[in-house]
This record gives C-alpha cells, sequence and structure tokens, in this order.
C-alpha cells in the first residue's frame, strides 16, 4: 500500500528505485545480550578489531620521519602497550566470555571502568592517561565499526537501488554512487553536512531527516525519492510514476537549455560582469569547471590529498597533483587552499597527538599547519614549484588573527630562499590569502587584509562559529540557516572592507553555489562566487535574472532585518522587483 513518508531536500532531485536498507552499525547500538553460541563468534570480532588497531599504529610510526616522528612516536609506543595491556584484554574477554556482553558494549564498559580509576588517582600525569584509554579504546571501536559497515557495504552496492540509511559517511556515499546508487534517504543528519555537499555535487537526490524511514520501508520496496517536494513515497501509485516521468522530461529540457549557458559571460541583468570559481578537486571536477566556462578555481582544499593517501604525502606527490591541476586550469587563476585538517580528520594523516575535547575549536586549519613547521613547509615548497606553470594564488584556512598570516609568509619566504639556493625555478609572485571563517578574522577584518593580498569567505565554518552551531546537528537547523541576520551582518562587512582595500573577495561556502542565495549575496555586494562546477550553469542562469541595482539598494534593508524569517520575507518581496521572469 502507498505509504508517503516526509524529509527535508538536501540535494534535490528524484529518483526511483529498489530500496536497500542499512541499520545502524550493530555494534554501538545493540545492547542485547549474547547468546551462548554467539560468545565465540564476538571474541573473534574484538580481536580481529584490535589486530587491525595495532596494524594502524604500527603503520602510522613507519610513516612518520624526522622531527615530527620524534613528536609522536612516544604516544604511539603508549598506545601500543596499551593495546597489549595484559588487564585490559582480560577484563574485554570477560565481559564478553561472562558477562554476554557484545564487544562494542564491553569496550565501552571497559572504557567507563577505566576512567573511574584514573580519575581517582592523585597524581597529574597519571590521570592524564585517562586520556591514551579513551583513545586507544576509541580506536578499537572505530576498527569494529568498519568491520561491520564493511559488512554492510556489500549489501548496498547494486545497481538500482536507494540507500536508506540512518546517516551515510562521504567516502561511502563516493563508493556507492561508483556502484550505481540513485539515492540516498537518511533519517538523520543535516543538509549541511559534508555527505549533503557531497551529494550536491554528485546530482544524487538525498533526503535528510525521513525519521520513519528505516522502520516503514523494507528491503527491496519500490521507493520514489522526490527531494524536490521533499518526501518519499513507498510503492508508488502510477499517478506518481507518471508525475515521475513528467519530471524526468523537464530536468532533460532544463539541461539542455542551461547546456547553451557553458560558453556565454556571466552578467546580471543590469550588465554587471559576475567571476564565477569553481571549488574543485578531482580531475573529473576540473574537466567540468573548463567545461562551464569557470572562471578559475576558487577553492583547491589539499586535505583531500592527505586523507586519500591516508598519511603524508611527499612534496614531488603534492608537487604532481598541484601542478596537474594548474595545468589543467590552462592558465585560469588556481587558488591553492593550504591544509585544512580538523583534529578530527588530522587523526586520519597520523598529525593527531592527541584528541581534543572540542576539535572544531581545537588545534585546526593553519593553527595545525604552524604547529608542523616541516609538514608545511613541505606543502610550501610543493605549491611554490607547482605555481611556475599557471597563475596561482595561496589561501590560508581558519586565519583567526594577522600573525598567522604574517608566520605563512615568513615560511613562504624561507623557502623560496632554499629552493633559490636549489637552483629551482620559482614564479615571480604568488598571492596570498585569508579564509575568512572565524568570526574574530571577519570583525577584524581590516588588520586581516593589511596582511592579505585576497579573501575568500567560508560560510560552512562562519556560520557555525557564529551561531555556534554545528552544521551536522540536524536538531539545529532552525539555528544555522545562512539567513541569520548576524551572519549577513559579517559578509557584507567583509566585502565591503574588501572593496575599499581595493583586494579581491571573493565567497566559497555552500550558498555561494545555491541558487537560492544568489540574489541575496548579489545585493550584499559580492562579485566573486566559488562553487562546486556542477552548479555554474545554474547560478550563471540565476544571475542574468537579477537586477544588480535594484539589490543593492535594498541591501541595507536585509541586514538590519532582526531574524531569518524577516530576511526571508524580505528577500521574497524583492524576487518580484529584482527579478525578470522571462
Ligand atoms: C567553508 O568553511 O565555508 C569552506 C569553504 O571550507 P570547508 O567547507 O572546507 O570547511
Ligand atoms: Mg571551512
Amino acid at each position: 500500500m502507498r505509504e508517503l513518508l516526509p524529509g527535508t531536500a538536501a540535494s534535490r532531485g528524484m529518483a526511483l528505485g529498489r530500496a536497500r536498507l542499512v541499520q545502524p552499525s550493530r555494534y554501538l547500538v545493540d545492547t542485547r545480550p549474547l547468546a551462548e553460541d554467539e560468545i565465540e563468534g564476538e571474541l573473534d570480532n574484538l580481536h580481529r578489531a584490535l589486530d587491525t588497531a595495532r596494524l594502524e599504529l604500527h603503520e602510522l610510526r613507519g610513516r612518520l620521519h624526522g622531527a615530527l616522528a620524534r613528536e609522536v612516536n612516544e604516544f604511539i609506543d603508549a598506545h601500543s602497550l596499551l593495546l597489549d595491556d595484559k588487564e585490559l584484554l582480560r577484563g574485554l574477554d570477560d565481559l564478553i566470555r561472562i558477562g554476554h556482553y557484545r564487544a562494542g558494549v564491553a569496550l565501552k564498559k571497559q572504557r567507563d571502568r577505566l576512567a573511574k580509576v584514573f580519575e581517582a588517582m592523585d597524581d597529574p600525569y597519571l590521570r592524564s592517561r585517562r586520556e591514551d584509554v579513551d583513545q586507544v579504546i576509541n580506536r578499537v571501536i572505530s576498527a569494529l565499526q568498519r568491520q561491520t559497515s564493511r559488512e554492510e557495504r556489500k549489501l548496498a552496492a547494486r545497481v538500482g537501488e536507494i540507500l536508506v540509511a540512518d546517516t551515510i559517511a562521504p567516502a561511502d556515499m563516493a563508493h556507492l554512487v561508483g556502484n550505481g546508487l540513485l539515492g540516498v534517504v537518511a533519517s538523520s543528519g543535516s543538509a549541511y553536512s559534508h555527505s549533503a555537499i557531497l551529494a550536491r555535487s554528485l546530482d544524487l537526490p538525498m533526503l535528510v531527516g525521513a525519521r520513519d524511514a528505516l522502520a516503514t520501508i523494507h528491503d527491496d520496496d519500490l521507493i520514489l525519492l522526490d527531494a524536490e517536494r521533499g518526501e518519499t513515497i513507498v510503492h508508488p501509485t502510477a499517478q506518481d510514476l507518471a508525475r515521475y516521468r513528467a519530471w524526468q522530461r523537464e530536468a532533460a529540457a532544463e539541461g539542455r537549455r542551461l547546456a547553451k549557458l557553458a560558453n556565454a559571460p556571466t552578467r546580471t541583468r543590469d550588465g554587471v560582469p559576475v567571476r564565477l570559481f569553481a571549488n574543485a578537486e578531482t580531475s573529473t571536477d576540473i574537466a567540468l569547471a573548463r567545461a562551464r566556462g569557470a572562471d578559475g578555481v576558487g577553492l583547491y582544499r589539499t586535505e583531500f590529498l592527505f586523507l586519500k593517501h591516508k598519511g603524508l604525502p611527499s612534496e614531488d606527490e603534492q608537487f604532481n597533483a598541484y601542478r596537474d591541476l594548474v595545468l589543467g586550469m590552462g592558465g585560469l587563476p588556481v587558488t591553492i587552499r593550504t591544509l585544512d585538517l580538523g583534529a578530527d580528520k588530522a587523526d586520519a594523516a597520523g598529525l593527531a597527538l592527541r584528541g581534543e575535547d572540542n576539535p572544531a575549536l581545537g588545534v585546526r586549519g593553519v593553527r595545525l599547519s604552524l604547529r608542523y613547521p616541516a609538514v608545511f613547509t613541505t606543502q610550501i615548497r610543493a605549491i611554490l614549484r607547482a605555481a611556475c606553470y599557471g597563475p596561482v594564488r595561496v589561501l590560508v584556512p581558519m586565519v583567526t588573527q594577522p600573525d598567522e598570516l604574517i608566520a605563512v609568509r615568513t615560511l613562504f619566504k624561507l623557502a623560496r630562499e632554499d629552493l633559490q639556493h636549489e637552483n629551482v625555478d620559482l614564479p615571480e609572485k604568488l598571492p596570498l590569502g585569508a579564509m575568512v571563517e572565524v568570526p574574530a578574522a571577519a570583525l577584524n577584518v581590516r588588520a586581516l587584509l593589511e596582511h592579505a593580498d585576497f579573501l575568500a569567505i567560508g560560510t560552512n565554518d562562519l556560520a557555525q562559529y557564529v551561531l555556534a552551531a554545528d552544521r551536522g546537528n540536524d536538531g539545529l537547523e532552525n539555528i544555522y540557516n545562512p539567513l541569520q541576520p548576524a551572519l549577513l551582518r559579517l559578509i557584507a562587512y567583509v566585502i565591503a572592507a574588501g572593496r575599499r582595500a581595493n583586494k579581491p573577495v571573493s565567497l566559497c561556502g555552500e550558498i555561494g553555489g545555491d541558487v537560492n542565495f544568489t540574489a541575496l549575496l548579489l545585493a550584499l555586494g559580492l562579485c566573486e562566487y566559488s562553487m562546486h562546477p556542477s552548479q555554474i550553469l545554474h547560478v550563471r542562469d540565476r544571475l542574468a535574472t537579477l537586477d544588480h541595482a535594484t539589490l543593492r539598494r535594498h541591501a541595507p534593508r536585509l541586514i538590519r532585518a532582526h531574524t531569518h524569517e524577516d530576511v526571508e520575507a524580505l528577500l521574497a518581496q524583492l524576487a518580484e522587483q529584482a527579478t525578470d521572469p522571462s
């Protein structure tokens, strides 16, 4: 019987396919006691995960060299010893064998038990060992989860299927799309999460917050995912299917119309030129950026290179990737962003020394790079070498204050001198810019502009830090809203400061490529948008319908609004005056 499940559209489009369910990882939610005949299998699962964790630490040690190795090896050794600690291991085995707990639950219990022991200690050094225990056990839990998700992945990788899951990690999504996945229905998650961003860039329809999906949909049910309306229809009727076919026809016609814009200039209705840049990482993105007529690459996130390698890429590896990017863009400017790893991601690259209670506010972006000058210098050398092959700009992430930019400039200067001694060709100039994504950087932007050649506003993070709301948390969607007046005021302030200093300001957060925000950003004075290349034609098309002068005139009203609802209402009013419907 037909059933309709509401959700929030995170990536638009429609898809018709068979449902493939992925239940949340059983290790973290399954608290049912083990049956007698499950015990040996569960012990086996635990010991496989322990072996994986040991191997990971061993590999991590092998990847580090020089000063970094000296700093980190002490921690690796401490963790390796803990993984072989007889008492810890016996405790885990007993919890499974005698307590009949599943491995995930046993690990959590053991972690809580040891935490209490360490917390009761007087010696601050011994007390601090609690962190090591937490990290080691978390590493084993994560290995355990990966074991299950690998099993789940086998289930979920067939052509013609729509994934129905609690959430999906970006890496899993990329893998499944390669296997013919048609869409995603997630029971939790937010439209601003990294998975949602990826779904949009892959043109993969996705709904989030479809609360009842896992309980209502069954494997192999035929479902119609409608991310235009924000709903999933289980067992669609002939009428639903007719609507789907009509949408397919319309989408194809719209695609043909947009394709004609690939070589058109980007101008508003009243003739004001706007520059559209691409956020690009892969060779596919680079090819698409060229095909869609991008003005260059506005954001190349180098952390992808580090995470792909699960370690530190060498200078040559980085040089080759950056040079390919520069060559691929055929003389158009490219903006290479230096490493932006948060403490959570840094672990995969082998850079995290210890877990932080609050990684989003921790040693992330340029803070991390400056803490590891040897690693950073390797990246800087690779960028300098690649910059001989075309126009390159360097963008520094998570800048909070001018001294960070000054330090980065000094490192570039030193690397330049070394390369000169080595007789390596060097670019004449290499503009250095700052991401504005920390509220302090936005508020103190004039000081930053004394040291930056250009700015790029990162609204994904700026919104999360201004609003104190995690961009991936679905419980905060009413707060994490890019129309919040506080955020708009900062954006307008940064753009105006850039204009006064005569330095370019672009915007490379998700809203840069979202046509729902194109008019608003134009009103705030933006002339350089950077977005996933799949969005370029849509934004160019939207800009051609907008009257720049009208929008600019109304900017003060938008900025003075009190709530995001007020901004939304004002924009709707403005749409009629500033848009040419033809
Ligand atoms: C941003 O924060 O807006 C941004 C573009 O950077 P990232 O999404 O990589 O954090
Ligand atoms: Mg950011």
